[in-house]
């Protein structure tokens, strides 16, 4: 490594090193040494620190270790002169510098720091592991294929905001950090009105350099919780993370030894640093799969304005990272990507809105004869957005006409949903709902900029054909505004929904002979598998048996395979033969029976992104029900986090199983035990989110008033306190046959 970088580096560890040790000696005279020491919701106490060493910072004392490691391996400061033959001394330097880095941190939380607020803006600080979870899986599929942390600020506001939507337009997730001269890259956003937060895929950390450990913590973890790497074992961690995380730092801004110090750091997992000015570069590959420094001086860069020059400068960092994008290319006048899914377009900013309250808007996609569809006719009946006045509330119908070889009536509705995916991507514009409930606002920058009712046309063909070309070789959309031909077509539409609703609910575990596999996890949770039959949802709540089987079509050698339920073995229990089977194969021989309505006897196993988990209270003689939204206590002594960590790598856990929260209402939910009865404690969102169908299914079984008899977390967050509510509301588990 350059002499200039590698003495930078190691002169700025020393400095970290130093100031962590002075703020530890500080803080441990002033709160003691059994202060608490964590980063809010997560179960990897300060992760770099746990994951790369296996030593768990509960409290101020605990710092001790770490800091003596991060001085053992500081070596002296080289002269600059001095030719240095190899990095490693630099790395090391690099790794002192994080574990200095995060003990600040911690301390920084101890003091009650963190995350730091400045001037009425409040910043992420690290990123929790329900999140890191919910990402886990789009970076498993491929829909965010990697991450960067954006360090310093850019020239000028403009900038800022054309890298980072460059960034959102290729699926990375973006962090932020440091600041350029006193300024940071969020200020220039936040000037510039730009949404920050998890939502729009951008997280920033905190205004100093120091806050750049958050990103390589969040690595650490993916390497545990996805990778099933052990905490300890740094090599694997980083070498996890060299070939399956593709993340990049972007340096903005002249760097001092702090910054060279976190680079080493980050260097380490195999991370490369883009720079937006003159630096020595680094190019020879090894630690990183391609160049370790580049740099790339703004306005050395070819391009006829800046903002060209920001598109390259981006464009550069993907490349030396490896990343391969696969984004549609939609041609539509704003960004299109999936950072902008879960923007919001608030009152102040919406142009028009379709549907919602007191509104009507609907959608239907229909199976035609190919020779029906005029594939890319993309047809706007009545007036176009510009006509109406702002804010208003117009009737929309979006008709979607397919036609292809292998199209089944039965992938209608699997590819209907798909609209409101599809549509979120485009920028300033938020979809909500489906059929005939569905609601679309459409942001005052959006129509500004071009956008027309054509372009949800253009959206929803051109993702139909890069998505579902298997399935889909034709693709035609009719969209109408005018009030009474919307108004004529929402009935015939409705007629059609209620058609599949009957289909759909004919769809039982009897009436059909396969189910289908779902092995997408595995790539975290090797042993995991999900066997999806038509009245069970995959635990994460994504799939259920038709998406299943629409994907089995359009990719056979996809992560959906069809079972073949066999023998029956046990009706009650829901087990086959075929399944047993299925199921040893396929999770490298790890289980060897799986029952699909039982949660005592070989449930099926969990990974991390069940949307809910249950678990049984033996002294109330049933089951309780947390959601992953829930962050609170529950009566079996553990939060949704300490739940997952028992039972989220993929394991079978008789009396504890990850399920969608949809599986609640079906009739085959854990029918082996007594079903919804058995069901005494519930998280109150879930109640909430399941409302009247949860009531339905409750007055399906004989017992309209079971929701109120279940406790939730207003009411009970210890078994002490849910034993007297069951008494009191003559919860029916209580007299069922003992569970265990
Ligand atoms: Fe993972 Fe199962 Fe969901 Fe597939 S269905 S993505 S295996 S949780
Ligand atoms: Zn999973």
């Amino acid at each position: 490594m350059s002499r200039y970088i590698t003495s930078s580096a190691i002169r700025g560890a020393h400095g970290v090193v130093e100031q962590a040790e002075k703020l530890y000696k500080e803080t441990l005279k002033a709160l003691g040494p059994d202060k608490e020491v964590a980063f809010p919701n997560t179960t990897y106490y300060l992760p770099v620190i746990y994951t790369l060493t296996g030593h768990k910072v509960q409290k101020i004392a605990d710092l001790a270790k770490p800091l003596e490691l991060a001085k053992s391996l500081l070596a002296p400061v080289p002269d600059e002169h001095l030719w240095v033959p190899y990095l490693g001394e630099a790395l090391d330097a690099g790794a002192a510098t994080l574990f200095a880095e995060e003990i600040i941190e911690g301390i920084r939380f101890a003091k009650g720091e963190q995350p730091e607020a400045k001037n009425g803006f409040k910043f992420n600080g690290p990123i929790d592991d329900v999140q890191m979870r919910a990402w886990g899986i789009q970076m498993v599929d491929g829909r965010m294929p990697g991450f960067a942390a954006v360090i310093g600020a850019a020239k000028n506001n403009e900038i800022a905001v054309k890298i980072v939507r460059e960034l959102q337009s290729k699926g990375q997730l973006v962090f932020f950090s440091g600041t350029t001269n006193g300024i940071s890259i969020v200020d220039q956003l936040l000037e510039s009105g730009v949404d920050l937060g998890y939502d729009t895929f951008t997280v920033p950390f905190g205004s100093d350099t120091i806050s750049t450990v958050y990103g390589l913590g969040y690595a650490s973890r993916a390497a545990v919780s996805f990778g099933g790497v052990t905490p300890g074992d740094f090599r694997k961690i980083l070498l996890y993370n060299k070939f399956r995380c593709f993340a990049f730092a972007l340096v903005l801004g002249p760097i001092d030894d702090l910054k060279w110090a976190t680079g080493a750091g980050a260097i380490n997992y195999g991370f490369p640093a883009i720079c937006d000015t003159v630096v020595p570069n680094v190019l020879p590959t090894g630690i990183t799969k391609y160049e370790h420094v580049v740099s790339m001086p703004f306005d050395d860069i070819p391009g006829k304005d800046d903002m060209e020059r920001a598109e390259r400068l981006v464009q550069r960092c993907i490349e030396v990272r490896g990343i391969k994008i696969k984004v549609a290319k939609v041609k539509i006048p704003v960004a299109f990507g999936p950072a902008f899914e879960g923007e919001v377009v608030r009152r102040d900013n919406l142009r028009i809105e379709f549907g919602g309250k007191g509104g009507m808007c609907f959608e239907l996609l229909r199976m035609k004869d190919k020779d029906e569809v005029e594939d890319g006719k993309i047809t706007l009946v009545g007036p176009d957005i510009k006509t109406f006045d702002v804010g208003a509330k117009v009737p929309l119908a979006i008709i979607v006409d397919v036609a292809g070889r292998k199209m089944q009536e039965d992938f209608e509705p699997v590819l209907e949903r798909q609209f409101h995916h599809f549509t979120n991507n485009a920028e300033g514009f938020q979809h909500q709902g489906q059929r005939d409930i569905t609601w679309i606002r459409i942001h005052k920058n959006a129509v500004d900029k071009g956008f027309k009712l054509s372009d949800i046309g253009e959206i929803i063909r051109t993702c139909l054909v890069n998505d579902f070309g298997a399935i889909v070789d034709k693709v035609q959309v009719t969209l109408y505004t005018e009030p009474e031909k919307v108004k004529e077509l929402i009935e015939k539409a409705r007629v059609i929904y209620n058609e599949r609703n009957v289909r759909i609910a004919g769809l039982t575990d009897d009436a059909v002979d396969t189910f289908y596999s779902c092995s997408l996890c595995q790539s975290f949770a090797p042993n995991h598998i999900c066997v999806i039959n038509p009245e069970r949802v995959g635990l994460c709540g994504a799939y259920n048996w038709l998406d299943c089987r629409a994907s089995f079509e359009i990719k056979p050698s996809g992560p959906n395979q069809p079972v073949a339920k066999g023998q029956i073995v046990d009706a009650e229990k829901g087990e086959w033969a075929g399944v047993n089977k299925f199921a040893y194969e396929h999770s490298n021989m790890a289980i060897d029976r799986f029952t699909l309505y039982s949660v005592m006897d070989a449930p099926m196993t969990t990974c991390g992104c069940c949307e809910c988990i249950m678990v049984v209270i033996p002294e109330a003689n049933g089951f309780m029900i947390v959601s992953r939204d829930d962050y609170g206590m529950t009566p079996s002594g553990m939060a949704f986090t300490s739940m997952m960590s028992t039972a989220g790598g993929g394991q079978q856990t008789p009396g504890m199983m990850g399920h969608g929260k949809y599986f609640l209402l079906s009739k085959r939910f854990i029918s082996a035990e007594g079903g919804l009865k058995r069901v005494v404690w519930m998280s109150k969102n879930l109640k909430e989110e399941l409302g009247e169908e949860l009531k339905e299914a409750c007055a399906n079984i004989g017992e309209p008033d079971l929701i109120d008899k279940i406790a939730d977390g207003t009411v009970a967050t210890t078994v002490e306190e849910l034993l007297p509510y069951l008494e009191e509301k003559k919860h029916p588990a209580l007299t069922m046959d003992p569970v265990m």
